[in-house]
């Protein structure tokens, strides 16, 4: 059996700290355990970053010939990272790792043998703690996961890492969703196939600092609920129907109670309270449509998920 090769993909934006040690730290790992069985390409994608990532990732690639990368024309996110990555990798398997080594390279070894003996197609990491992490922040993923674990079909983890190897049966899948709006924690979920987890301890970045606030993971976390859920919108139609029930009943007590006791002209504040929050939930519902209607345009207007500055690939050089 000829010698499989593994294509390491690792998005980058702004990593120019992080991108030397863990070019470093990956290859001590390579050397160690998995020289003689795999051969190695290291693929890293550039996404618009502002600082020098790019002349870092171009010092690898002119030092080391398994060092190959995209650069975007622009910043176009690591889900279309992941993405460019996955499409130009030349490797048997591919892995995805963040630049900032919070993706511990010595799980590769562990990844490689379960695929490796055919019992998996794919091998994903899981964080089993967020040492290190805001407490609201962790307080709201989980929430979050949880609420997903309810409304979506697809899997999604708590804790799942973008960190997994899989065999060219899954890159062909994913590659498969051409979806724009991409949310990879569903898209993996999504597609199945025989999936084992490792887990371990959360580990703080190397160096640099996390591209995501707070309200970023907010959007998105809706984005992903979107994505990945039709809820929202069965839940504004039962909140509509809800509503129609209370009107109605409201209506009929209201004539009887007319027919009874007359009808006084009191009781402004209370209907005014009604409209505003009648007109709340319609606009709350409206909304949520928008939201949909919002992402459906998006998807029609079939637009490239990335686009290319300068690339140095293994067979292709795009300048
Ligand atoms: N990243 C990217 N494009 C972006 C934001 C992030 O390619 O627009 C990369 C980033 O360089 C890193 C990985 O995605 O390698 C994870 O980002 P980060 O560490 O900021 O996220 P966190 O680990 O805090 O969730
Ligand atoms: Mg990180």
């Amino acid at each position: 059996m000829s010698k499989k090769s593994l294509t390491v993909v690792v998005p980058a934006y702004n990593e120019e700290e992080a991108v030397p040690s863990f070019y470093r730290e990956l290859m001590r790992i390579y050397e160690g355990s998995l020289k003689e069985k795999l051969d190695i390409e290291v693929l890293f994608i550039d996404d618009g970053s502002g600082d020098n990532t790019l002349s870092e990732i171009r010092k690898l690639n002119e030092s080391d010939d398994r060092v190959h990368y995209v650069s975007f024309s622009r910043n176009f996110g690591k889900e279309a990272a992941i993405y460019a990555g996955m499409e130009n990798a030349a490797g048997d398997y591919v892995v995805i790792m963040d630049a900032d080594l919070q993706d511990p390279p010595a799980l590769l070894p562990q990844m490689y043998e379960a695929i490796a003996s055919g019992a998996y197609d794919c091998v994903g990491s899981r964080r089993v703690s967020r040492k290190g992490e805001p407490p609201i922040r962790s307080f709201f993923a989980r929430q979050f996961y949880k609420l997903m674990a309810k409304i979506s079909q697809a899997e999604i983890v708590d804790g799942a890492r973008d960190y997994q190897m899989m065999n060219k049966k899954v890159v062909n899948a994913i590659l498969s969703m051409g979806e724009y709006n991409r949310f990879s924690k569903g898209i993996f979920g999504w597609v199945g196939f025989r999936k084992k987890w490792l887990e371990y301890e959360n580990i703080e970045r190397a160096a640099g600092e996390t591209k995501w606030s707070f309200w970023q993971l907010v959007m998105y976390a809706m984005d992903g609920i979107v994505a990945f859920s039709t809820a929202p919108l069965v839940l504004s139609s039962v909140m509509g129907i809800v509503f129609c029930i209370i009107a109605f009943l409201a209506i009929i007590f209201i004539i009887v109670r007319t027919l009874i006791f007359g009808d006084p002209t009191s009781g402004w504040p209370s209907m005014a309270c009604i409209v505003i929050l009648v007109s709340g939930v319609q606009l709350l519902g409206i909304g949520v449509l928008g939201q949909y209607m919002a992402k459906t345009y998006l998807e029609t207007k079939n637009r490239p998920k990335y686009l290319v500055g300068e690339a140095k690939l293994s067979d292709k050089e795009i300048m």
